[in-house]
């Protein structure tokens, strides 16, 4: 870049020069514009062709590294061996394997699992992500493939290694279904990605493994799953309580924890996070050390850090004293449910402003789960109204604050419908009208409205007294408020009472006009 102005500035000289003995510049000028022009022409395209955008990767990745994904990692383990026990797999004549895909949501660890596929093979590590090949000039796609392929065989062999993996995230980018997204340049890159790995074969040295990932693989072409292509599709899903836990573990390692911390209790109040959102909350409750100048990470410091990964930061809305009471008791709403239906499950009650929320009931989902009975789901609606109701109950009246309640309990009964859960039994849901879909769901609504109005007048009186001590504590840990409702006493009538274990998903109160 230095020469480049270092030319310009003498060009530019040498043209005042001229200028100054009377010599006519202007077709000089012109051939300089021209010359400009057809240089950043070139660097266009060198710069493509030399596919430099590829990063290798900095430190090696061990298997160890990654938590959970206990099923996917021996998977992709087993599919490895064809690199690593390359003699047997010739001599059987087994095809080598070309490409495997990884599939699952964003922060699962899939960039890691195929790092540490280049450790345990002992293979260079080339990266890229499918929308880097996505460009405006026909050509260019194709043209970095093929780079990408060339720098990886060269590379594996300048660093006397046997193999190289390519890594490409994101590939539903470039190899979404061809003629849906119907552009010809996708076309191309896809048609030179196919064409390479076509041409690899095991006698090949080094070998290239193509692993690529996506958390849309629905929307793949399907000649990219063809046998010899992608044949292998690893599930990389979100972790189960036990992945959490093992996630949590290396993720703390060597980091300074209090004695009082307990990661087993944090894996069960985490269900749903990704690996990614894991090492962030282990990040935020370092961050919350440091900020209060401590030396060691408390319990209660990853629980303010779970807060934050979930609903955002702290945000500096100082809403009015009458606001803050009626949030409290929309929020008491929520947790009086949650604990009739559920026993234990109210981790704490908050009335801090954070993200977009005013205030918000966390619960602890005792066990991960993934089948919802149709109890459950009506308990989850039950509590998603409670926050309003109370507010009815206490006020005469109720206010905008329930909005995301709302659609979560709408989102819940549509569930139910399309389940056929609901008084219509089963139904065919692409030929559902919505005019029916939606009279199932408001009658759903108006009757979980009910039973929820009934579970809650009993508190209606004790409410109020509660919610001032939420409002001058801000924050009111479960068990203090387990401690209040027992002293109440009131019984969940007969009949709903009945717990029935399992995951209630957080929920938040979105201020529309608070
Ligand atoms: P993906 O590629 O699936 O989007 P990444 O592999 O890029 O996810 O993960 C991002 C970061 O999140 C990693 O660098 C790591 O710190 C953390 N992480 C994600 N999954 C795991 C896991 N299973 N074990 C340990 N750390 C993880
Ligand atoms: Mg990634
Ligand atoms: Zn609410």
């Amino acid at each position: 870049m230095l020469i480049k102005e270092w030319i310009l500035g003498v060009g530019v000289a040498f043209l005042i020069f001229l200028a100054m003995l009377h010599v006519n510049v202007v077709p000089l000028l012109f051939l300089a514009g021209l010359g400009v022009v057809l240089w950043m022409m070139m660097d266009r395209r060198s710069a493509a062709s030399m596919g430099n955008r590829e990063t290798p990767a900095r430190h090696s990745v061990s298997f160890d590294e990654i938590g959970g994904q206990e099923h996917a990692k021996k998977e992709l383990m087993e599919a490895l061996d064809f690199l690593r026990y390359r003699d047997r797999i010739k001599n059987l004549g087994i095809r080598p394997l070309k490409g495997i895909l990884l599939t699952g949501p964003p922060g699962t660890g899939k960039t890691l699992m195929a790092k540490a596929a280049a450790t345990y093979t002992d293979s260079v590590f080339l990266s890229t992500s499918g929308s880097e090949f996505v460009e405006m000039y026909v050509g260019v796609g194709a043209q970095r493939v093929r780079d990408l392929f060339r720098r990886a065989r060269q590379t594996a062999k300048k660093e006397n290694k046997d193999s190289a993996i390519i890594f490409i995230d994101e590939i539903d980018v470039l190899g979404g279904r061809r003629g849906n997204l119907s552009h010809q340049e996708y076309d191309q890159t896809l048609n030179q990605l196919l064409t390479e790995m076509d041409g690899m074969s095991t006698t090949q040295s080094p070998l290239v493994l193509v692993v690529a990932a996506t958390n849309r693989p629905d929307i793949l072409d399907p000649a990219l799953l063809r046998p010899g292509r992608f044949d292998r599709q690893i599930k990389v899903d979100l972790p189960d309580k036990e992945g959490r836990l093992h996630i949590l573990k290396i993720q703390t390692k060597g980091k300074p924890l209090a004695k009082s911390v307990d990661l087993e209790h944090i894996a069960r109040e985490t269900y749903g996070f990704s690996g990614a959102q894991l090492e962030s909350l282990v990040n935020e409750a370092a961050i919350i050390a440091l900020r209060q100048e401590k030396e060691e990470v408390t319990q209660q410091m990853f629980r303010d850090a779970v807060d934050k990964v979930l609903m955002g930061e702290k945000t500096g809305r100082k809403p009015t004293d009458d606001d803050l009471e009626r949030v409290a008791v929309h929020e008491l709403g929520h947790a009086i449910v949650s604990e009739l239906m559920r026993p234990g499950t109210v981790s704490h009650i908050t009335i801090a402003p954070r993200g977009n929320a005013l205030g918000f009931v966390r619960q602890i989902p005792e066990t991960d789960r993934y089948l919802y009975t149709l109890d459950h789901l009506k308990q989850q609606i039950n509590v998603a109204l409670a926050g309003s109701l109370a507010e009815e109950l206490h006020y005469g009246n109720r206010s905008t604050g329930a909005q995301n309640d709302f659609m979560q309990a709408s989102g819940l009964a549509r569930t139910m419908v399309k389940c056929g859960l609901s008084r219509i039994g089963i139904v065919d849901e692409e030929n559902l009208p919505d005019a029916v879909l939606d009279t199932e769901v408001r009658h759903i609504l108006s009757e979980q409205d009910r039973v929820t109005r009934e579970l809650l007048t009993p508190y209606k009186d004790e409410v109020a007294a509660f919610a001032d001590l939420v409002v001058q504590e801000e924050s009111i840990d479960g068990r203090q408020f387990r401690d209040w409702l027992d002293s109440v006493g009131h019984n969940a009538p007969t009949g709903l009472k009945n717990p029935v274990s399992g995951v209630v998903a957080m929920e938040s109160d979105v201020s529309a006009s608070f």
